[in-house]
């Protein structure tokens, strides 16, 4: 970006009102250097930048631009409602037509509440899950990421059973200690938790694709594991599957790995790009919460018509253009290519693909957990994605995220990005 750009010159602005320049930490492009560039639109896979220059973009604004970006039967949909109203605070029928979309889709959901980001749901679900079995524990996994939930901004400590230290000043570490971290994939450890600590847990927390340390897959049987486990000891599992939820399929991770869970978290695809989340699950579970039950939870945007008619419309969408089959379809052809290029340039990096979920690890060690994940070379990383940013390839800007593709996307976007992407690797010396 040069100094001379717009994009950097609102940058210095930013930098003097907002915190860091961003609303949002990881946009500011801190763990690879520069300057994040500023977006005027965007519209199907492509991002236009303030100085008129085009991507291709795999970020999709952090997932929920399944069908591109501003897709027509969304930008209508919202359209339409407006004219109806931004918002009500009074139940409006498209929070009921939402609710039964995601009591039919989702395997385990019997019930389900509408809040308004990923953050609030996670949150909410932790909430019940102590408010249903009346324990305070939580485990959650290093390397997964739950929103900044004070409860869940622990990863720190990875070794099994030690007590969480918080990654962020302001949470008490009395509320840390609440929370064990456990090494994703890791069987023994868990065990060992649960033989024991296993009657303090009231839930196990788990991104069903871990898919903020980069993209991890659970080794064969580890989700059912989970489950067995939880069972076992009384205790509930939690899916996040906000980053998952209607993009590995209509019903999610849950759905693809036949593994019910007790709860689940939802966001970024289910609201169209606007701000949703939603946390479902049993029904004795959900009739806990407010106004029937003695666990409180609310919000004065929840449900909103806008909100709810965006996500509607792409969920619709989704199905009737038969979505995730295209999707699987354009993760493998992008695979395909990925594989290749990385034979013709010698790199033994590892690549890890779920549907149309995908990341680029720069390290020849397998990743199972966060450890493995940790031994990239950031420095390559770094090299690799100022080069495809350069020649009009967004990638996100950490190594540790995870890479969407989108229905929008198309034969030709997939072929220039494998150039780019070839390039890239060549020039790395
Ligand atoms: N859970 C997961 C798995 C996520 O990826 C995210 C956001 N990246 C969240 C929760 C938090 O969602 P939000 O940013 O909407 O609060």
């Amino acid at each position: 970006m040069s100094e001379s750009s717009l994009s950097s010159k609102l940058f210095a602005t930013a930098k003097q009102y907002i915190p860091g320049g961003v609303n949002s930490p990881v946009r500011a492009f801190r763990n690879v250097g520069g300057e994040p560039f500023f977006a005027q639109r965007a519209k199907g896979c492509r991002v236009w930048d303030v100085d008129g220059k085009d991507y291709i973009d795999y970020v999709g604004t952090w997932g929920p631009a399944i069908l591109g970006h501003a897709p027509q039967a969304v930008v209508n949909a919202v359209q339409n409602a407006a004219k109806n109203g931004v918002s009500f605070g009074i139940p409006n029928p498209l929070e009921v037509d939402m609710a039964k979309l995601i009591v039919e889709w989702v395997p385990s959901i019997e019930k389900v509440r509408m809040c308004n980001s990923g953050t609030e749901a996670t949150m909410s679900c932790v909430r019940l899950a102590r408010g249903f079995t009346k324990r305070d524990r939580i485990v959650k996994f290093d390397g997964c990421y739950h929103g900044h939930v004070d409860a869940l901004l622990v990863a720190a400590g990875s070794g099994a059973l030690t007590h969480g230290q918080p990654d962020s000043a302001g949470i008490p570490a009395s509320y840390a200690a609440l929370t064990t971290v456990l090494p994703y994939n890791d069987v023994e450890a868990l065990e060992n938790c649960f033989a024991t600590l296993g009657d303090e847990i009231a839930a196990i927390i788990v991104e069903s694709y871990p898919a903020n340390a980069g993209l991890i897959l659970p080794q064969p049987g580890y989700l059912q594991k989970l489950r067995d486990i939880t069972q076992k000891h009384g205790a509930l599992l939690i899916f996040d599957e906000v980053m998952t939820g209607f993009r590995i399929g209509k019903g999610g991770v849950q759905e693809k790995e036949n593994i019910t869970p007790d709860l689940t978290a939802l966001g970024k695809v289910i609201g169209g790009g606007l701000p949703v989340g939603a946390f479902g699950g049993r029904a004795d579970i959900m009739d806990m919460l407010a106004p029937d039950g003695p666990v409180y939870q609310a919000g004065t945007l929840s449900g909103n018509p806008l909100a709810m008619a965006a996500g509607l419309a792409q969920l619709r969408e989704m199905e009737k253009n038969q979505g995730w089959q295209r999707l699987e379809e354009l993760g493998q052809t992008m695979e395909t290519a990925v594989l290749e290029t990385l034979k013709k340039t010698g790199r033994n990096y590892q690549w890890y693909r779920a549907g149309s979920m995908f990341c680029l690890f720069f390290t020849e060690t397998p990743v199972k957990n966060l450890t493995d994940a940790k031994t990239s070379d950031l420095n390559a990383f770094r090299s690799f994605f100022h080069y495809c940013l350069n020649h009009g390839v967004y990638f996100a800007p950490s190594q540790f995220e995870t890479g969407f593709i989108s229905l929008a996307h198309t034969q030709d976007d997939l072929d220039r990005t494998a150039e780019v992407v070839q390039e890239a690797l060549e020039q790395l010396g």
